[in-house]
Parts: C-alpha cells; structure tokens; sequence
C-alpha cells in the first residue's frame, strides 16, 4: 500500500553561516542558521518520509538541544528517515520537493542535490524531484530574511 507523507520546513538567513541546500554548499552572502547545518531541504524531505510512515517529525528523533547534532550534517537526518522505512518493510517510492528561496539561483545546484538526497536514502536519483521558485519579493522569504522547503514523499508500506 502505497502511503503519502508531507514535510515544510523553514531556517532563518544569517550572516557568517554557510549556505547547504541538499547537501551542496552554496556560495552566497548568508547561510542558514539552525542547530545542524540547516539544511532546509533535507529537513523537509525526512519529515515527508516520516510522515508517510506515521512517525514523530525529525526533531523527536534528533533534537536541537543534544550537542551530538550540533552542525551535523542533514544527510544523517536522511538516513535515519530511510532507516525508518527499512524498519517497517518499507520502500521509498519517490520524494518531491520545492525549494522557496529568493536568492541565490538554485537551478545550477539541482543535480548535485538529488545525487546527494538519492544517496542518502539509498534510492535512486530519478525518484528525486527537487524544484526552486522565489516568492516574487512577497513577505520574509522575498525579502531574503530566510528560506523554505516543501516535500512530499511516497513510501510503499507492507500491508
Ligand atoms: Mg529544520
């Protein structure tokens, strides 16, 4: 049975933070910030996961208060979701994701970033979508004060 789950996810843009989106490091002014590397995209993509499979969101399973996740890398967040599915007999069948951010252009990065989030999840890269659009200036994401990312995840769970 085939099981849908969604994830959104949100970090602020600040200065002296490097910019990881799916795993790629961006050059750019400003960087997300967050606990780990704020990896927004991912954070969405393991929550899609998660919840197609009726679990707690990442944060329960790596919280923001234990050192140990400290700047760690969101492709651990991943493998945990994917690890999560194995549990349960599971198999992902295919991850969608929108990125929503003003700055910088994403297109150049996309391929990267789905052979980085493909990895991850041991699946592969053609069951990754990843999109980007701005938000047209419009509110904190237009006006650069942080991004967003939107995920949907299917996941084929034994009856
Ligand atoms: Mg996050």
């Amino acid at each position: 049975m085939v099981h849908v789950g969604i994830g959104y996810d949100v970090h602020q843009l600040v200065a002296g933070r490097k910019l990881i989106l799916g795993g790629v490091e961006i050059p750019h002014t400003k960087g997300l910030d967050g606990h780990s590397d704020a990896d927004v995209l991912m954070h969405a993509i393991c929550d899609a996961i998660l919840g197609a499979l009726g679990e707690v969101d990442i944060g329960h399973f790596f919280p923001n208060t234990d050192p140990r996740w400290k700047g760690a890398p969101s492709k651990v967040f991943l493998r945990e979701a994917a690890r999560q599915a194995g549990f349960r007999g599971a198999k992902i069948v295919n991850v969608d994701a929108t990125l929503i951010a003003q700055e910088p252009k994403i297109f150049p990065h996309i391929k990267e970033m789905k052979i980085n989030i493909a990895a991850a999840l041991e699946v592969h890269v053609n069951k990754i979508g990843i999109k980007a659009t701005t938000n047209e200036h419009l509110g904190f994401l237009g006006r650069e004060e942080g991004m967003a990312a939107m995920a949907v995840a299917s996941v084929d769970l034994p009856e």
